[in-house]
């Protein structure tokens, strides 16, 4: 079992190595402040950062950045200003359920909510309707810079091509993959999780992957 399990770490270890040296630092995620991160999170279901960077600076312009003012909006002037992010009355809705709990809970600081360590700050998040796990770890990760593995689409396609996961891996097995086996290190879950971002972009394409320039072709 031992052995088992420094093989799966050499392997990912490998993994990130590949990716880092060959993509460098990915400095990701783009946000002026933790709350900021949040909102991006919830933004960026189903569209792309351009998108969301969009409705982000709507929001900055308006003066709205903020738990409190965010939450005294109107769930229509809400919608309004995040429209170019998509799915706005849906996403507006979403906002305004985590700053719900963010207000009425932790008096609107995240600080509050991320202090009591990641799996009660994760267990909160998760009750929101509307954050699901990618979302919820994404912000404990990036905002709150807690020890947790963000899985997304690109990572499970990536892992599956190379035999790693199985056509049925799900979210919580391939989270699991990364934090059995590697060290409780937000700076590498930070870094590796946006490489695969990348890799998923630039290489792992969903038809017609570009292994040949991939930085993970012979793993
Ligand atoms: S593009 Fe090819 S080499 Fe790169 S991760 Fe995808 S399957 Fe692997």
């Amino acid at each position: 079992m031992a052995s088992l399990q420094s093989s799966i770490t050499d392997l990912l270890t490998d993994i990130y190595n590949r990716m880092y040296s060959a993509l460098g630092p990915q400095h990701w995620w783009p946000g002026d402040t933790p709350f900021e991160v949040c909102v991006g999170a919830i933004l960026t279901q189903n569209t792309s950062w351009t998108n969301v960077s969009r409705a982000i600076d709507n929001l900055k312009e308006a003066g709205v950045m903020g738990a409190a003012s965010l939450y005294a909006l109107p769930l229509e002037r809400l919608a309004e200003l995040i429209r170019p992010a998509g799915y706005y009355n849906i996403k507006a809705q979403r906002l305004h359920n985590f700053l719900t709990l963010l207000m009425e809970s932790y008096d609107g600081e995240l600080e509050n909510l991320f202090s009591q360590g990641l799996e009660a700050a994760r267990k909160e998040l998760l009750s929101v309707n509307g954050i699901g796990p990618e979302t919820a770890d994404s912000m404990l990760l990036y905002a709150g810079r807690l020890p947790t593995f963000v899985v997304d689409a690109y990572t499970i396609r990536a892992l599956m091509r190379h035999d790693i996961v199985d056509e049925n891996a799900g979210y919580h097995s391939v989270r699991e993959l990364f934090m059995d086996n590697l060290p409780e290190d937000a700076e590498l879950f930070n870094e590796y999780h946006a490489l695969w971002v990348n890799v998923g972009k630039s290489f792992c394409k969903k038809s017609k992957p570009r292994c040949d320039q991939c930085p993970l072709n012979g793993v």
